[in-house]
């Protein structure tokens, strides 16, 4: 297999890129079925909220039917506001036991009891956003939507870590789209230019690599790099960089991905410090596994000022589909105030790019200028985010909210350990502990494994005569394994990332046996060729 592969051209591809090359390689195996262990992609899903949403439908239907004299067609109207929350209650308790419906009511009385909202104005606007038969109006989220996904992130970002002040939400087609606006609306605003610096928290989910570099952007980007000896903090050394007022912003993932690891209370500190002395750094941090560890504290709460958090539902409530994701700004924000104190031309030009959608573009916040551009500001009045798609959104934070001790975290966070004790199982490993990982991903280090397992000579012939990936295409084509590479990540050191969101632990136990066995013949090649005493 090895000589129809060419590896040099390969070397050059984003991991997810190779990936699909791997699985080529995989598929021909002639061991079935393939186990590809490279997606981010969970397997699990989170059921009662999808219960409630299907059951809101029903109800939304029938207020849809119910709102004019029947028409045998298939034509309805719009739900009525008046008398909304007693005709649900009909519904609600037509139907008691049913776990969507159960989840409904106490949604309902959450709404009305912890967050002091009127039940009839949060159930109306779930039948009319089901329903999908109105643009999104405020287009940046609706509005008691908003409110419950505030909460949410309150909850699981900033928990008890002490926070003052209010923010903003806009809902977006999942993180992605959430870093497209992003990147977009910071160089449209002159906020990040070609040739300007911004810091990467390295390892990064890759995107964060390669948008920099395309020609829309050419920003220049200076990897502040974590790594394992570390346990994937950032030395304070590196960290100090962004002390240089070159640097105009940073860009991480927290966990990372794929070490999956939290920043330290120790870097929150020294990272708040340097905010001090900066306060006219950007921070960008994707927190989109946050949820999955406990007591988990975001940047966007030690630097609130400073922070564009974005946060996706796809991984913690295996939504991949729903493209479901959120961007927060804190309303008091220096982003703000950095466009208020633009050049005169530049002020000029931006007033004429808004002058269509406001009354007064020079004060258009940020969050509504992403909102804006996002559409090319001219269909700003047709954007945001589907409103059925708001509305899941809604029943995932209130399954977060009303969970009670936290019993849907603590079994992701079992399903996910299991599997990686039974990946290190395979090759009679065991798992490191570290209180700030969560495991989503593991990063496996076989050089380690090997110089273990076989010694310092082996581990060293291992590095020399071994291709970049090509241990990865053995896997693939022996085992039908496939995993990516980590470098395309930004480590330091060749690792292989394994996704432990997405196979049995059956599998994982075969891929820890198979990193175990290739181990094995390739310290049997070593030992042939190494000359005979
Ligand atoms: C998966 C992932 C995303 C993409 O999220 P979607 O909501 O599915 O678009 C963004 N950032 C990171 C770090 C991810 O791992």
């Amino acid at each position: 297999m090895d000589e129809k592969i060419d590896y040099a051209e390969l070397a050059d591809l984003s991991p997810f890129e190779l990936k699909n090359t791997l699985i080529d390689v995989a598929a021909k195996s002639i061991q079935k079925p393939m186990l590809n262990a490279g997606r981010g992609n969970p397997n699990f899903l989170a059921t009662i909220p999808r219960r409630a949403f299907f059951r809101l439908g029903d109800f939304a239907m029938q207020e849809a039917e119910n709102s004019w004299v029947y028409m045998p067609e298939g034509v309805g109207g719009f739900p009525q506001r008046d008398g909304i929350e007693a005709r649900f209650d009909i519904f609600a308790h037509a139907d008691r036991d049913d776990v969507g419906i159960k989840f409904l009511r106490s949604a309902v009385s959450y709404v009305r009891d912890h967050l002091g909202l009127a039940a009839g104005d949060f159930i109306y606007e779930m039948c009319e956003g089901i329903l999908g038969c109105n643009y999104p109006v405020p287009d940046r989220m609706l509005t008691i939507s908003e409110m419950i996904v505030n909460q949410y992130l309150r909850k699981e970002m900033i928990g008890n870590h002490a926070f003052r002040g209010e923010f903003d939400l806009f809902a977006t087609e999942g993180g992605t789209a959430a870093m497209t606006y992003l990147f977009n609306s910071l160089r449209e605003n002159y906020l990040l230019g070609p040739g300007d610096h911004i810091a990467l928290g390295l390892p990064i989910f890759t995107p964060y690599i390669e948008i920099p570099k395309l020609n829309d952007y050419r920003l220049v980007t200076v990897p502040l790099q974590a790594s394992e000896e570390n346990r994937w903090q950032f030395p304070t050394s590196e960290l100090d960089k962004l002390l240089d007022s070159k640097v105009k912003a940073f860009f991480l993932v927290n966990l990372s991905n794929p070490p999956s690891v939290r920043l330290s209370d120790d870097n929150l500190r020294r990272i708040e410090n340097i905010v001090a002395k900066r306060p006219d750094l950007i921070i960008l941090t994707d927190d989109v596994y946050g949820t999955f560890a406990d007591n988990f504290t975001s940047l966007f709460a030690v630097c609130p000022r400073n922070t564009i958090l974005v946060y996706s539902f796809s991984k913690y409530f295996g939504a991949t589909g729903w493209r479901m994701g959120t961007i927060a700004i804190n309303r008091d924000n220096v982003i703000d105030d950095m466009i208020q104190n633009l050049g005169a031309d530049e002020k000029k030009e931006l007033h004429d790019r808004y002058e269509s959608i406001a009354p007064n573009p020079d004060s258009l916040r940020f969050i509504d200028r992403l909102v804006a551009d996002s559409r090319t500001v001219a269909l700003n009045h047709t954007a945001g985010l589907a409103t059925p798609v708001q509305v899941q959104m809604v029943m995932f934070a209130l399954f977060s909210l009303m969970d009670q001790p936290d019993a849907y975290k603590a079994a992701m966070k079992r399903l996910i350990h299991s599997r990686n004790e039974k990946l290190y199982n395979g090759f009679c490993g065991t798992p490191p502990f570290d209180e700030d990982s969560v495991d989503y991903y593991q990063l496996l280090d076989v050089e380690e494994i090997y110089r273990k397992e076989y010694g310092e000579e082996f581990a060293q012939w291992y590095v020399k005569s071994l291709k970049p990936n090509q241990a990865l295409f053995r896997l693939a084509d022996e085992a039908g394994v496939v995993l990516l590479p980590a470098e395309g990540f930004g480590t330091t050191r060749p690792a292989f990332r394994v996704s432990l969101a997405n196979l049995t632990e059956v599998e994982y136990r075969k891929i820890g046996q198979a990193i175990d066995t290739i181990g094995r013949e390739y310290y049997e090649e070593f030992s042939k060729s190494k000359p005979k005493k």
